[in-house]
């Protein structure tokens, strides 16, 4: 599955939005969204002109799909699937992005990023249910059983990744065992229950493709 391998800082100044897509570097004062910067080809001087409808609801896409770190295609058969799926087609979209497996993995802090994360299960670093899973997309379910391959328990990057942010816990929809790596997918969480990603707008995503 392709994936972006551009400049990645470059996603939040043009969202002008941290999106927090490089683990420890986000919250470092490296991070260059703490230097106000213009978006890329903008004047800083320049006043900010008002959006159509249509650019404002292709931002809302657009952070999304990159904090999940989704090429469009990808993004839009989970948008296709939420909308087949019974329930609130918006809702629906949350519960997916946040059942695939390179994000709980980043979830459950055994990885900095997503995109770190990623590479653990393309790595085959990462189990389900004892088995080796190595699709970033893999859809977990309620009660999956989400662990570190034996051999990789001593690699550097998961053990740091633990220790920076294991102590600040997980998601409410999801348990953790940093001792022995491993961790579980409770239940799908609720839209509400959703809270680190700022304030993106689903219905704007759903309009945008309904055109
Ligand atoms: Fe975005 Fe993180 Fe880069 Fe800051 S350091 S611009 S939050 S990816």
């Amino acid at each position: 599955m392709a994936r972006y391998t551009g400049p990645v800082c470059r996603m939040c100044r043009v969202e002008q939005k941290k999106l927090m897509l490089k683990g420890n570097r986000c919250k470092s004062d490296k991070c260059p969204m703490n230097k106000k910067r213009a978006a890329p080809g903008k004047d800083p001087k320049a006043r900010p002109g008002k959006r159509s409808d249509y650019g404002v609801q292709l931002r809302e896409k657009q952070k999304l799909k990159r904090i999940y770190g989704m090429m469009e295609s990808q993004f839009r058969l989970f948008f296709d699937r939420a909308q087949r799926m019974p329930g609130i087609t918006g809702e629906n979209l949350f519960v997916l992005l946040e059942r695939r497996l390179d994000n709980i993995v980043y979830r459950l802090r055994f990885a900095s990023s997503r995109s770190q994360a990623r590479q653990l299960v393309l790595h085959g670093h990462v189990l389900v249910n004892g088995e080796k899973i190595t699709i970033p997309s893999y859809l977990v379910k309620a009660e999956n059983e989400i662990s570190i391959a034996e051999g990789s328990k001593n690699m550097t990057t998961i053990k740091d990744a633990l220790r920076e942010y294991g102590k600040a816990g997980v998601m409410p929809w999801l348990s953790l065992d940093p001792d022995a790596m491993k961790g579980k997918f409770l239940a799908a969480p609720r839209r509400s229950d959703i809270t680190d990603l700022g304030d993106i707008k689903e219905q704007m995503i759903i309009e945008l493709y309904s055109k």
